[in-house]
Parts: C-alpha cells; structure tokens; sequence
C-alpha cells in the first residue's frame, strides 16, 4: 500500500467510545484516511451525526427500525451516505474488497462475526474488539495466518506489549528471549474499597472509572478487572505466549501501558496519557507515526509511578480468567459469555457486583468442555453458556 493513496477505513461499533476516538484520529489526517463505512446496533442520532460529518460511503443499522429511521433522517440531511441493514451487511462492510483496514469496536461476542470477515478478507485489522480474540482465539488466529490478514492491537496493554516487542516477532516469546509480559492495571474504581462495601455498589459507581473513560460494559469489567482477564487471555492469542509468561501488575496511574521483560534483564515499557487515541493512531499508521490529538506526557507532574501485586481474593474474576485459559477449549468462549450475561445483568441492577464472578464460575463448572472446532461451534457453545449463566442470575437475582 503506497503511504500516499487515501486509506479507507471501516469502523465496526462507530458509535461506541473507540468509535469515536478513532473517528477524532481520522478527521486529523484527511490526506491519509476516509472513512469508507460505519455501524452501529441502534443509536440512530449519534449514527446520523457522524454519518453527515464523515461522509462514509455505508452506514449499517443493525436494527432493522433504527436503519428506517437513519436512512429518513440522512435523507432530510441531504447526506448521500447509503444505509444498510442487518448483521449480514456488518460482514459485508467488514470485507469490502475497497477496505483498507477495519476497525473492530463493537462490543462483546457480537463482534465476532464481522471481525473473522475482516480476516477472511486479509484485511488489516485494528483490534480492539478483545471478546472476539477470547472467544475463538485458534479461529481466529489460523484465519489471519491463513488469508494473509495483519492483526494491530488497540487495547491500550496489548498496543503497548506490540511497540515494545521486536518488529520481526513471531509469536514465539522465548525464540526472541521474552521472559515474561507485563500486563498493566489500573485496579479500577475499587482496589482500596472495603470488602463489605462492594455488596452494594451500584452501576453508575462501577461505571466511573478513576483514569479512562469507556463503554459500561468495559467499565464493569475493569471494576472486576475481568477486563485484565480478558486481557490476558487476549495477550496469550496475540503473542503466542503460556498463561505463566503472562503477569499482571496493578499500576494505578495507567501512565505505563504494558511491559515486555527480556531475558538479559531489560524491561521494555510503553508510556503515554490514558487516552485510547494513542493505540489508535499508532495502529493506523503504523509502522509511520503520526499526530494524535493527545496531550503529551508530563513526568514532572506525574513524578511517582507504583506497582502493586494483584489481589486474586478481591478480583476473583482475574482468577478465573487465568484458570479458563490453563483449562483451554471452549472455557475461554464460557467464561466471556457468562461475563457478558452477568455484566448485563448487574448493568439492569438486577444482580449484586460481587455475584458476577459467582455466576461465571457456577456456569464454568456446570457447563465443562463443549466442542469449538468450528465458529457454529463456538457460537453454540456461546448460547449454551449463557442460558445457564441466566439460570445462574436468576437464583441470584435481586428485586
Ligand atoms: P461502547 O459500548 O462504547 O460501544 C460499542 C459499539 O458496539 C457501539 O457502536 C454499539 O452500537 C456497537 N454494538 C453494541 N452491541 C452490538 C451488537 N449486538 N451488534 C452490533 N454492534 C453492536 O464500547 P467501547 O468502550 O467503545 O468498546 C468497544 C470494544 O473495544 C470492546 O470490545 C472493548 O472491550 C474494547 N476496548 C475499549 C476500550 C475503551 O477505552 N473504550 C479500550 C480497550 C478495548
Ligand atoms: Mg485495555
């Protein structure tokens, strides 16, 4: 691809909070990206806004109604972007042989479909959609090798890990004498919150993160730090590496993004602002380097980093994390889809914060090893999982 021809992008979830940092990317550099196509599940305004400033090609409407709505809105707006609808046409967008690159950002398992397309179609892949990743992680990683696909982190950890390895990686850590990855973690709104107290945390409390701003649903997670376990489980797909060469240290600051220690004894570090426009950019443009709209680091105003160990008791979620990937199989695709049934649930106020990770290992357990050799298997082992992790809510449930 010639540095100077315009790049069209896809963006998968353009109306989430990673859709809008990268659409704020792109509006920096008209002379290197367009925005070729965006989606959405149902926020029609917000679609309709970026639809008229953006000027995509395709805009998909996952919801039948909201790309009714849209298509009458761009109509009266004089915005010739045409509308689709439906999970058919996320695919479509996703693989669309005028597409440079897609970025993945929609939320959750539904994710998942688009983003194989994406690979299937050798496309260059900006990653943030990690559900995907943990949910089929072999899949998904045999369709990249296998059609050619290039695979850039965005998650801010795993952007970090990719900037501090060498460029000729090859998902061989000790081949590259990589003793350990060091995953960065906040520790969320809770890591000095008393025990006790965590019963009766509410949504709008998990939700106010102290350094990033997010989605509700990553918001929760990073307050379970089910989001590091995802984390984790997505660094071993990524990287090629074992659960034991992956570590995380709870950094409360979230200034480092991540750490790769090399074997003779140097520690390699990403460090920037919280601002998720830096992977973005970086991923982008990559392997140049181009502005990002992001307020440079000022270490004599941070002046102190800290590190503190993980505390597996008040995050069990992290725990079972580690434990769904040393068990391998379909525990990863239950653990997620438990985790999205349970965060949902929490998210309607219906379940209590610290029985998320209670329905997750419930479901993990009852629910053992289920065939994931192909993607209709794992999304059947998905539904499977999540029938049972809302029988799971429901002897929980609180009115
Ligand atoms: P968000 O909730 O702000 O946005 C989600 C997007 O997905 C929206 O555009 C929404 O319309 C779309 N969507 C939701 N459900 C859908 C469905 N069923 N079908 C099709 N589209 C659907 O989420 P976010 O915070 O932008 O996160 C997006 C992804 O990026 C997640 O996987 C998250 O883990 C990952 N991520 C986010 C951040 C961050 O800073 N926000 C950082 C790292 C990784
Ligand atoms: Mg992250």
């Amino acid at each position: 691809m010639s540095a100077s021809r315009i790049q069209q992008i896809t963006i998968l979830g353009a109306t989430g909070s990673i859709g809008a940092s990268t659409l704020d990317v792109i509006s920096r550099h008209p002379d290197r990206f367009a925005v070729f196509a965006v989606t959405a599940h149902r926020q029609t305004e917000r679609m309709a806004e970026i639809c008229v400033r953006h000027s995509p090609r395709y805009a998909v409407m996952v919801d039948a109604q909201a790309a009714r709505e849209l298509t009458l809105s761009l109509k009266r707006a004089g915005c010739k972007t045409e509308v689709l609808a439906g999970t058919t046409a996320l695919d479509a967008v996703a693989s669309h042989d005028d597409v440079d690159a897609v970025m993945a950002a929609i939320v959750g398992a539904a994710g998942l479909n688009p983003t194989l397309a994406a690979a299937h179609a050798g496309k260059k892949i900006l990653l943030a959609n990690k559900e995907a990743l943990v949910l089929s992680g072999q899949l998904f990683m045999d369709a990249v090798a296998a059609c050619g696909a290039r695979l850039l982190p965005i998650d801010s950890e795993h952007n970090a890990v990719f900037q501090s390895l060498p460029p000729d990686y090859g998902r061989q850590p000790t081949a590259c004498g990589v003793r350990r990855i060091l995953l960065t973690a906040s520790g969320g709104p809770f890591r000095d919150t008393p025990l006790d107290a965590l019963e009766s945390v509410t949504p709008e409390q998990a939700c106010a993160h102290p350094n990033w701003v997010m989605g509700r649903k990553i918001s929760v997670d990073s307050a379970t730090m089910m989001n590091k376990g995802l984390e984790v489980i997505e660094a071993h797909w990524l990287f090629g590496a074992p659960a034991s060469l992956i570590e995380v240290v709870v950094h409360p600051q979230s200034v480092i993004h991540s750490m790769v220690d090399y074997v003779d004894g140097s520690v390699v570090a990403q460090l920037g602002n919280p601002d998720m426009r830096t992977p973005i950019a970086h991923a982008l443009a990559w392997p140049q380097r181009i502005e990002a709209g992001v307020r440079p680091l000022d270490l004599f105003e941070i002046a102190r980093l800290t590190f503190e160990r993980p505390d597996f008791t008040r995050f069990p979620c992290l725990a079972l994390a580690y434990e769904a990937l040393r068990l391998g199989g379909s525990a990863p695709a239950v653990l997620n889809a438990a985790n999205e049934e349970a965060v949902a649930a929490f998210l309607d106020g219906v379940l209590g914060f610290r029985r998320i990770a209670e329905v997750i290992s419930a479901t993990m357990e009852r629910t053992g090893q289920l065939a994931v050799d192909s993607v209709d298997a794992v999304l059947d082992a998905d539904r499977h999982a999540r029938r049972i992790a809302r029988e799971e809510i429901h002897s929980r449930r609180r009115y």
